[in-house]
């Protein structure tokens, strides 16, 4: 089964109050987890790969085929997006889609309004023409972004309209108060702007730095406009803690395999329960049928 643009799903998720989580790759092990763990909830999944991360993991390429291959020696059923995540140029997005890859984030929100919305604009009408679905970015989401350090700055609701109206997009990331990383205390999200944004845009939102927002939250999120769910941290966190404890109860461990399955494991059932926390567990026929 081939890779599948996320418009059709985040419009069936936000119709129905689900919404899809995307999982970030961090090789190949972790790839596999990831639509394991979807095959078995029979969730639609999206698997996605940083741009930063992306030399790291061998290349635009390599990811590609890397999932593609996964997926057909898996026999996995359930609709796959293959998602760039903040892309940080139009080169850089359209090289992803040239690659192979059925979706792409263009981040424009640290660059002024006007030239988010050429940037935006000019990968969407790439990718349209490709059938590949596009998320861009208006504020900026807190923690680590692109390799930077930063603080919350709240997305405007009219720049949000202006981006919507003025490009060809299929998601929009509005920064309201998430972070990326861990959070220092309790996350603050702003729910009053988030309903403001999600009636005069009308668009899927997408929640980034979702790891560690309570389930209370989350599912509010998802109330007010929310189909597609950013989580990596914790997957990461899950992953080193079992590793961390495998290295220390057997110092003597070498073998990759070894030390690395209960980690993998942990990363599997993060997944899992995310799929059922976001209520898009048993939502893959509902893709397949359409
Ligand atoms: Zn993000």
């Amino acid at each position: 089964m081939a890779f599948v643009s996320m418009k059709e799903l985040l419009e069936d998720a936000k119709r129905e109050q689900y919404a899809i989580g995307q999982f970030n790759i961090n090789g190949l092990q972790w790839t596999k987890a990831i639509l394991q763990a979807a095959e078995e909830e029979q969730s639609p999944v999206i698997a996605a790969a940083s741009d930063r991360l992306i030399d790291y993991l061998g290349g635009f390429k390599t990811v590609a085929a890397m999932v593609n291959a996964l997926m057909e020696e898996l026999s996995i059923t359930v609709p796959v997006v293959l998602h760039l995540d903040h892309g940080s140029s139009v080169e850089r997005c359209k090289q992803a889609i040239d690659a192979g890859f059925s979706s792409v984030m263009i981040d424009g929100s640290h660059s002024p309004i006007d030239q988010n919305i050429a940037m935006t604009k000019e990968v969407a009408d790439y990718a349209k023409l490709h059938g590949v679905s596009v998320e861009a970015e208006v504020g900026t989401v807190g923690g680590m972004e692109d390799g930077l350090v930063g603080g919350v700055k709240y997305a405007d609701l009219h720049e949000c309209q202006r981006l919507v109206e003025e490009t060809n997009i299929d998601a929009l990331a509005a920064a309201l108060g998430s972070v990326h990383g861990k959070y220092q205390g309790e996350p603050k999200l702003g729910f009053k702007e988030m309903e403001e944004i999600a009636k005069t845009t009308n668009i899927p939102l997408v929640l980034h730095g979702a790891s560690g927002i309570p389930a209370d939250q989350i599912v509010r999120t998802i109330q007010l406009g929310h189909a597609k769910i950013n989580i990596n941290t914790e997957c990461m966190v899950a992953w080193a803690e079992k590793t961390r404890v495998m290295f220390e109860e057997n110092p003597d461990l070498y073998e990759p395999r070894a030390y690395m399955t209960p980690g993998i494991d942990a990363v599997k059932e993060t997944v899992k329960s995310k799929m059922r926390e976001f209520g898009s567990a048993g939502k893959a026929a509902r893709q397949q049928v359409s």
